[in-house]
Order: C-alpha cells, then sequence, then structure tokens
C-alpha cells in the first residue's frame, strides 16, 4: 500500500498522523513529508460525492498547471467542455482566459488554474452555497500544497467564495485581499469580458495590479 493510501486510511478513521519534521535532530533520516499530497486529494475529489452535483457531472475537474505556480487562479464551475474533457477553462472563456495570461508573459503551464467547486452545475447555474462551502475545503488544500504568491479570482462567485463576503464585484476589484496570508486580486470573470469591452481594460488594470503584487513578493 503506498504512503498516501495508508494516510487516507488513517484519516478515514480519525487517526491523526503526525510526521516528524525533517530537520528533527531526533529524525534524522526521514525525508520531509507533509500530512496532506496531491495523489490523496486527487483520490478523494475524483470521486466525491458530498453534493448534489455529483448527480449530473460526467467527471470532476479537478484543475491543472504547475503545482509550484506562483499564480494560483480560480473560476466559477466547470462548463459543458470541462465537464467532457475534465479540464478546467478549455472552452470560449478558456481561450481569452489563456490570451489574457499571455498578456502578462505567463502560459497555462506555469499557474495553476482550478474553480471553486469541481463540478458542473446542471445548466450551467450558478453554484449554490452549500455546494461552494462543501467544495471549498477542497480548494484551500489546493492553495496549502501549491503555496502560490497570489491567487487571481475570477468573477464574483469565485472572489465572494474565496473572501467570504456578498460584496459585489465592483467593490472587491483594486484591492489586496488574502487567504490564509495569500494575496488575493479579483477581476472580472472572461465570460463576462467576452461581453463586455469596458471592463476588458479594467481587467487588464486588475493584471498588472496583481503582477506588481507578485514582483513585490518576490523582492
Ligand atoms: N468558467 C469557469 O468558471 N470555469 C471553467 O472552468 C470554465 C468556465
Amino acid at each position: 500500500m503506498d504512503n498516501a493510501t495508508r494516510l487516507q486510511y488513517l484519516e478515514a478513521m480519525g487517526i491523526d498522523v503526525w510526521l516528524p519534521r525533517a530537520d528533527d535532530p531526533l529524525a534524522p533520516n526521514v525525508i520531509a513529508e507533509s500530512a496532506d499530497s496531491w495523489e490523496a486529494l486527487q483520490a478523494e475529489v475524483a470521486p466525491c460525492t458530498l453534493c448534489d452535483l455529483c448527480k449530473s457531472r460526467s467527471q470532476t475537474v479537478f484543475g491543472s498547471g504547475n503545482k509550484n505556480a506562483d499564480w494560483m487562479i480560480v473560476g466559477e464551475a466547470p462548463g459543458q467542455s470541462e465537464d467532457r474533457q475534465g479540464l478546467p477553462f478549455v472552452g470560449k472563456a478558456g481561450q481569452l482566459l489563456t490570451e489574457m495570461l499571455r498578456a502578462i508573459d505567463l502560459d497555462r503551464e506555469q499557474v495553476f488554474i482550478t474553480n471553486v467547486v469541481k463540478c458542473r452545475p446542471p445548466d450551467n447555474r450558478e453554484p449554490k452555497s452549500i455546494e461552494v462551502e462543501t467544495c471549498k475545503a477542497y480548494l484551500l488544500r489546493q492553495q496549502a500544497l501549491i503555496k502560490p504568491k497570489i491567487i487571481l479570482a475570477l468573477g464574483h462567485v469565485a472572489a465572494q467564495a474565496l473572501l467570504n463576503t456578498d460584496e459585489p464585484i465592483a467593490e472587491l476589484r483594486g484591492k489586496i485581499h488574502t487567504l490564509n496570508d495569500t494575496p488575493v486580486v479579483v477581476t472580472y470573470h472572461p465570460a463576462h469580458l467576452l461581453r463586455s469591452l469596458l471592463n476588458k481594460r479594467k481587467a487588464w488594470k486588475d493584471l498588472k495590479f496583481a503582477m506588481q503584487i507578485v514582483k513585490n513578493h518576490q523582492r
């Protein structure tokens, strides 16, 4: 049995697993290991039935990209194309997101892209708050594993879920918020930008703002 599976069994039995720190002088031969892992998380998300969205999805959409990324990009929920392919932002909005990233010299393989909920809501409706709350633990575990320098929230659903607020996007843009000490910047959802030229300019401003935060972080 591999270690991730063993840890999952122990967790399911309610047993807290304490792993020795690599720098513990009493454990010189122990390799640093965290209690959570990508393998454990992916194994939990794939068959998830914690909310009703599991009934209508074809598959969960975990996220894609660099697991050590500086940028974590968070959208709302998978749409039809994402549900089919099992990958986030692969439809029209995804093409625009790719272009937005290119505009700040990033490609999709450099960032980690995911959604607040990992399953497609029926008829592409907004996820309900119970679905967001249920799925949020997975998102927070992704954040803890990636340790990004910035989180970019796309649209009001992602922004409100990450920041635990019901403030509108106009109030949330242009500010540095935080989630577990990681700066969070809010911008418009690419699906909205496909319909609004005016807000495309504002989104460009948001991206430059986020880029500046990452640069300052590197100093
Ligand atoms: N819209 C989202 O919010 N996420 C996707 O993955 C695709 C479209």
